[in-house]
């Protein structure tokens, strides 16, 4: 059975593309649960044994006896949920996957990972491919509206699949419209929060997990609405202008638009770099006060409208300290706490009148919990303290509080609304106790971004064969000077295994000395633009950490090939000076050479190192004091 799907596309010049999609729609797609004995005829009829083992082994299979369909706007909003092993049995249906890889591919990612952990029991039915549960679009039906159709369509599919062995299906969504029509329908239907919350005595932590907009659900609700602002009246931000609004301010120069640069230590102050302003010559907007940060967090992309000039001040200098002035419940004194120390130039300041992209990811820290533990139960409001002092705490709720405190944990933010000091977010993961060095260390790494993930197979690829230096061919040698009759040394710690760069110095006939710097010549073996150059220029650096190293190269390279070691000969990109007694530098030459380390190493006793082949040499020790 084949059917034609068509949409339009706008060109470049503005021209509309008609495009026709030819689908096959196939009987033989299988619904993937384990006990199904309707897919097993199907099965049968179309594969070999052989076949079907292998077709298997590539698959999760549903087991339970409650099967998950999820709707698309779970999968975008609850990921750090959905990665939580206690969550099994569902189905993810490729209009779902669809949805989410347009809308998000850092979530589209996370979600294939957790379906290829065959552990998780996650299904991917192709529901766009199966004859029964296909649709085409509506004359009228808006593509989000047809999308919630397919979704409905096809857990009434599985429902009655699997109806026969006993089997409950059940909707999980947050859109409100698409469950009213489920439930019209006959399906069971719940939310996140509902589904979560059934299971929190069996998985306490899930309940943690929950991202929080699913509240707005609730909230967008008028029934609800009064309830919640009576609740918070006290406290609210200047509401963000919408993105046409900014978009048309932004044109006429009415507001400026920059990365938000929180102070280091104090998350309620910021400088803004705006090209736009003084003509296009570009300034510096200085934002002071938690009102006029109005929500914004470090890296956000804001838009920003200057202050009335008798307003405009200077930085101050003031860190802002745990908990100083800005107690829960005591909306009042968090500006005032601050105190301008020293008084510099005044500088223009503005104010945050919306955000044009957020730039929020997970951030480390602690529990801000000084109440008594043991008299903790149910769920708990708590404040989260990040170490990174540019973010505001943040809130989270928690059924485990005793298992927090004390502990390094991730937290992610989900919203931040405008009658709430702090942003609200969830619960991540734990990383551990605090103090302990293994945790610690992942708290930096988390902390500063640092990619510490094995190199990819792609990466390792790129390397060379280890006894490369014992093989070289004539085209390694084009355009290189052999020094390796030069002593050569470095001067490292002992032990140190990635020795890039060493240095030689000797006497000439007539009086100057030669002094040689020499790096080792990684470009030999990184070519520019391979999968090897691109994670290298990721990294940036190789970083030390206190008990380990996390390599910007991998270790054949910067700790063999491209280290500059004893008694073997390397490539090294080098520069060469001759210069006076007085040290007046007469000539330079940058060359690629070709050396063997004599190298000493940072040594307090060079005679005794047997290993170095030309230890009893004079020229040795004279290259070394000079
Ligand atoms: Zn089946």
């Amino acid at each position: 059975m084949q059917t034609n799907r068509e949409f339009f596309r706008a060109t470049r010049r503005g021209k509309l593309l008609k495009i026709v999609k030819e689908v096959y729609l196939r009987e033989d797609i299988c619904c993937g649960h384990k006990v199904c004995t309707k897919c097993e005829d199907t099965k049968r009829q179309l594969y070999t044994p052989e076949e079907r083992a292998r077709y298997e082994d590539s698959l999760s299979q549903l087991i339970g006896e409650t099967v998950l369909v999820l709707d698309t706007n779970v999968v975008l909003h609850q990921i750090d949920l959905l990665e939580d092993p206690s969550l099994k049995n569902v189905v993810i249906l490729t209009t779902v996957l669809d949805e989410v890889k347009n809308q998000n591919f850092t979530i589209y990612n996370r979600i294939r990972e957790v379906i290829k952990d065959k552990t998780r029991s996650f299904y991917v039915y192709s529901n766009e491919h199966s004859k029964f549960t296909a649709i085409t679009r509506d004359s009228g039906e808006t593509p989000n509206d047809r999308n919630d159709r397919a979704i409905r369509v096809a857990t009434e599919w599985y429902k009655s699949h699997l109806h026969k062995l006993n089997i409950k299906v059940v909707l999980v969504t947050n859109d409100r419209d698409n469950a009213t029509k489920a439930k019209k329908l006959g399906m069971d239907v719940k939310t996140i929060k509902e589904l979560v919350f059934e299971m929190s005595d069996q998985f306490p932590s899930l309940v943690d997990k929950l991202s929080s907009p699913e509240d707005a659900v609730d909230s967008a609700d008028p029934n609800n609405a009064s309830a919640v602002s009576s609740k918070k009246e006290r406290f609210s931000f200047a509401e963000h202008r919408p993105t046409a609004v900014l978009t048309e301010e932004l044109k006429q120069g009415k507001v400026f638009q920059g990365i938000l640069r929180t102070d280091q230590t104090n998350y309620t102050q910021a400088t803004v770099q705006c090209h736009s302003m003084n003509e296009g010559k570009g300034g510096e907007i200085l934002i002071k006060g938690i009102e006029n940060m109005n929500r914004g967090v470090d890296g956000d992309i804001v838009a920003i409208e200057l202050l009335d000039r008798s307003l405009w001040t200077s930085a101050s200098t003031v860190m802002l300290m745990d908990g100083q002035g800005v107690a829960e419940d005591d909306d009042s004194v968090a500006q005032d706490a601050l105190i301008n120390v020293t008084q510099t130039a005044q500088q223009p300041c503005g104010r945050i009148v919306g955000i044009i992209k957020r730039n929020w990811k997970p951030y480390c820290g602690t529990i801000d919990f000084k109440g008594d533990i043991t008299r903790a139960s149910g769920i708990q409001q708590l404040l989260f303290l990040p170490m990174d002092r540019r973010v505001p705490r943040i809130r989270i709720r928690s059924r485990q509080v005793e298992n927090l405190v004390g502990r390094r944990i991730v937290v992610a933010i989900d919203q931040w609304d405008r009658h709430s000091r702090y942003p609200t977010g969830h619960f991540v993961k734990d990383l551990g106790q605090v103090g302990d060095k293994e945790t610690e260390s992942q708290v930096l790494l988390l902390q500063y971004d640092i990619p510490h993930h094995p190199f990819s197979e792609a990466v390792m690829k790129c390397l060379p064969d280890p006894a490369y230096m014992e093989n070289l061919t004539e085209s390694d040698m084009i355009g290189r000077k052999d020094l390796r009759g030069e002593v050569v040394f470095s001067v490292d710690p002992p032990g140190c295994t990635d020795i890039d760069d060493a240095l030689h110095v000797k006497r000439l006939d007539d009086g100057n000395f030669e002094v040689g710097v020499h790096i080792a010549d990684v470009s030999h073996f990184v070519r520019e633009g391979s999968a090897m150059d691109l994670e290298a220029a990721h990294r940036s650096t190789t970083v030390y950490l206190v008990d380990r190293r996390i390599d910007m190269l991998p270790g054949l390279l910067s700790g063999n090939l491209c280290s500059l070691m004893s008694n073997v000969d390397r490539f090294s990109f080098s520069c060469i000076w001759k210069m006076s007694p007085e040290g007046v530098v007469l000539n330079v030459d940058y060359t690629k050479i070709y050396v063997v380390g004599q190298y000493l190493g940072w040594q307090k006793d060079p005679p005794t190192l047997p290993r170095l082949r030309f230890a009893a040499s004079p020229s040795y020790t004279q290259g070394v004091r000079l």
